[in-house]
């Protein structure tokens, strides 16, 4: 058996899903799990329904929500014929949970309501490209993945039941491999043990999909995506960005932990526990090589370069001279933990600890007020964090010429510089 992941970038137009569906056929003796996402933005438009709805603009959710369906049901009457009835009923009884929903005022968080709303991208998708798989001789059995991933209710950032979650696939999932060959599902959501949607964090499909091939011990989980393969750099920043043909499980856990936008970062724990390779192929070239990611050690990897923006950072200097010590970074840590946030660099002096944080908003200002509190707190803006690994010196030099390094911090491994 073997696991595919499809992004919304395949799925954004009707060429697209009928590409997907044409690379899908290519693999039709095989047993299939696949995970598609919502299509193109359409999980940011849902965000912005939540936003307005949250803001008591009632009638602009349900604008907003409106194109949202529109872009769904024209996308279904373009791919189906016999299948279009069958399918807007599904996408309508979607389509109604939301609006029942929009038509309340909001009483309790706003990332309960988030993920109410935002999971429907995904449930639209999957039914739409399920429906058509089925019409174009590509048989295929759509499930609700909020039957089988149980998670807590951590809104917006759940996390799974394992044991739950492995029970329901041997119930629900297995059985449906034994008659046929694919089952069709989405990523990122889950519900609760009271039947509310959750979301699992943004990107968060590549993570369900590695669950999906870790319990179902699949030999393989591949991840379709609109580039070539893995890249030592983001291609838009540095044009002379190489492919990375093969890598391994630890390679990318650092490169998505620095910020690298590869895969989800937790995508790769699932997978090298049961040493499950991971395939990154593009589907607008099936035949390209794309990359491999395993366990096995990888040699001469070129620096890999990942540039994060929107960086602030605090210094915090203790407000009577006073050391800081263990006692102020536990707060701190505990702080970070509060409003979750995570620091991408920390650096701690004699009287002073810096910390290099995304700019979240609100988050970072609420941060930056609570440290207020027990330091004295100045902060940076429009930031940006460079990190290499297997950096070499000429490299680190050209790449930060003409800029002002604010913080350095070099391992044997890896540099990170903080530009003003
Ligand atoms: N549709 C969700 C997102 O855009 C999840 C995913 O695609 O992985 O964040
Ligand atoms: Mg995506």
């Amino acid at each position: 058996m073997k696991v595919f992941k499809f992004g919304g970038a395949s799925v954004n137009s009707v060429d697209r899903v009928k590409n997907t569906g044409n690379i899908l056929k290519q693999y039709q003796g095989e047993k299939l799990l696949v995970v598609i996402s919502a299509m193109g933005k359409t999980t940011n438009a849902l965000e912005s329904v939540v936003e307005a709805f949250y803001a008591n603009r009632k009638d602009d959710a349900l604008a907003l929500f409106e194109q949202v369906k529109q872009q769904h049901l024209t996308t279904a009457k373009y791919l189906l014929v016999t299948h279009y009835l069958a399918c807007e009923q599904q996408l309508r009884d979607f389509f109604t949970e939301v609006e029942w929903m929009l038509h309340d005022k909001p009483v309790r968080e706003f990332d309960y309501y988030y993920d109410q709303v935002v999971c429907v991208g995904e449930l639209l998708s999957t039914s739409i490209v399920s429906h058509y798989l089925n019409e174009t001789g590509v048989p295929n059995k759509w499930l609700d993945v909020r039957d089988i991933f149980r998670t807590d209710d951590n809104f917006r950032d759940a996390t799974i039941d394992w044991e739950y979650t492995s029970a329901q696939i041997d119930d629900a999932v297995k059985p449906v491999f034994t008659t046929g060959n694919m089952v069709l599902t989405q990523g990122y959501i889950g519900s609760t043990d009271e039947n509310e949607s959750t979301t699992l964090g943004r990107e968060g499909s590549d993570y369900t999909a590695a669950v999906f091939a870790n319990i179902l011990d699949a030999e393989s989980l591949t991840i379709w995506k609109d580039v070539e393969s893995v890249m030592n750099a983001d291609p838009r920043r540095f044009p002379d960005a190489v492919p990375l043909p093969e890598l391994n499980y630890n390679e990318v856990i650092e490169m998505a932990y620095y910020g690298a936008q590869v895969i989800h970062p937790k995508t790769i724990k699932p997978l090298q526990n049961k040493s499950i390779p991971l395939y990154v192929k593009c589907f607008l070239d099936p035949l390209l090589a794309g990359t491999i990611i395993h366990n096995q050690p990888v040699k001469q990897l070129p620096p890999v370069i990942v540039l994060k923006e929107k960086q602030v950072m605090l210094q915090l200097n203790s407000k009577d001279f006073s050391f800081v010590g263990e006692h102020h970074v536990g707060l701190l840590y505990h702080l970070f933990e509060k409003i979750k946030i995570k620091p991408n660099l920390t650096q701690n002096g004699a009287i002073s600890f810096v910390c290099v944080v995304d700019d979240q908003g609100e988050k970072t200002e609420r941060l930056a007020l609570e440290a207020a509190s027990i330091f004295d707190t100045k902060v940076m803006k429009e930031l940006s964090l460079l990190t290499i690994r297997h950096y070499t010196g000429d490299h680190l030099e050209k790449l930060i010429a003409g800029r002002t390094v604010l913080l350095k911090q070099q391992t044997p491994d890896t540099v990170q510089v903080l530009l003003g």
